[in-house]
């Protein structure tokens, strides 16, 4: 198992697939002269399935999420479902994705074996959708995850990111929109993990700011911890359910304590937080030749040293050198 020194166990993996992607949203990357990482250093598909069949059938991990950099944009996806979904126990498998070129995908995704899509989506203004992101995609993403939902990928949760002076007015226009289409919306707060380091706490839209902004439209009931169980979202009953609404409060409330992942880049290192500054390299042991006893216990010790916190509040914070495209979101 995959236990730290505070008794937390890591059960849900995320998966970087690759640090590329084909939008640039402000919170993440920048618009030019971020490197790619060399094609030779990014694990081949049978790398990270064979990594993933270690941490399901050697360390308990339970759930795989796919994500990066845009996972859509890794050539072997479909192939690297279909083997992990071959897996026993069969982890639950789902795919974090700003959703541009899903609608191609999405029935082969299902046919996989990929059981749930979370799309990423900050705003349904195309001149907005622009800015944020340097692209002008919305209506890619938009028939992405409407494909997604034809191809019975469900729940489709929508991660959506405020920043203030771009799309902080834009909540329960977002919520209205999701309701509409059964979509499950989540609003995660801003962290610090932008490759331009342009993070700043005090203009950050905080939980308390989206709930606000929700409740002037919206009646909402708030479900409790206890049903929060480790995810981290705090849900919310809209109009006394059954629809939903929730606020990932990474920052003002940060769920450290209840944190069940452990993370791996797409070049094969073993993250144990997202804000952590060290990594444990499983590529390089197993291009050296490592077996599978070994690779598990390199990554046992690896999340065994993981922090309380993320500690972002904390005086002496320092941002992770990589951005989080890079990381896996
Ligand atoms: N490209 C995919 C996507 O956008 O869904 C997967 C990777 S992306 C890094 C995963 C999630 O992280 C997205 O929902 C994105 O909005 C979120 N994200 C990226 N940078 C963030 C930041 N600085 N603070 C909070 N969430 C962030
Ligand atoms: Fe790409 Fe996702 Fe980062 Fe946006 S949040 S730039 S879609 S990796």
């Amino acid at each position: 198992m995959l236990v730290d020194r505070y008794g937390r166990v890591a059960t849900d993996l995320r998966v970087s697939l690759t640090d590329r992607c084909n939008l640039r949203c402000t919170y993440c990357m920048p618009e030019e002269g971020l490197a790619w990482l060399p094609r030779q250093d990014v694990l081949t598909d049978d790398e990270v399935v064979r990594l993933v069949r270690i941490a399901v059938e050697r360390l308990g991990v339970r759930e795989v999420r796919f994500t990066g950099g845009e996972p859509l944009l890794r050539r072997g996806l479909v192939d690297i479902v279909a083997a992990c979904a071959r897996l026993e126990p069969r982890p639950e498998l789902s795919l974090t994705t700003n959703a541009v070129g899903l609608a191609r995908v999405a029935g082969a995704l299902a046919d996989a074996g990929l059981d749930r899509v979370n799309g990423s989506l900050d705003t349904l203004r195309p001149d907005r959708f622009e800015t944020l992101t340097h692209r002008r995609r919305l209506d890619d993403v938009l028939a992405g995850l409407a494909a997604a939902r034809e191809a019975g990928l469900d729940p489709i949760k929508i991660n959506a990111v405020l920043m203030r002076g771009v799309n902080d007015d834009e909540a329960p226009e977002l919520l209205a929109w999701a309701l509409e289409h059964g979509y499950e919306l989540r609003f995660i707060e801003q962290m610090p993990l932008d490759a331009q380091h342009g993070w700043d706490r005090a203009t950050m839209v905080t939980a308390e700011e989206i709930l606000a902004s929700l409740q002037t439209v919206f009646s909402l009931t708030p479900l409790g911890d206890v049903e929060r169980g480790s995810a981290p979202a705090e849900t919310w009953l809209v109009g006394g359910g059954p629809a939903r609404v929730g606020v990932i409060a990474s920052v003002t409330r940060p769920f450290c304590g209840s944190c069940d992942r452990t993370r791996l880049t797409a070049e094969g290192q073993v993250r144990n937080c997202l804000f952590a500054r060290e990594e444990s390299d499983l590529r390089g042991a197993m291009r050296s030749g490592a077996d599978d006893a070994e690779l598990a216990r390199r990554w046992e010790v690896a999340m065994a040293g993981k922090a309380a916190g993320h500690g972002i509040d904390d005086p002496g914070f320092l941002q992770p050198s990589r951005p989080m495209s890079a990381i896996g979101g």
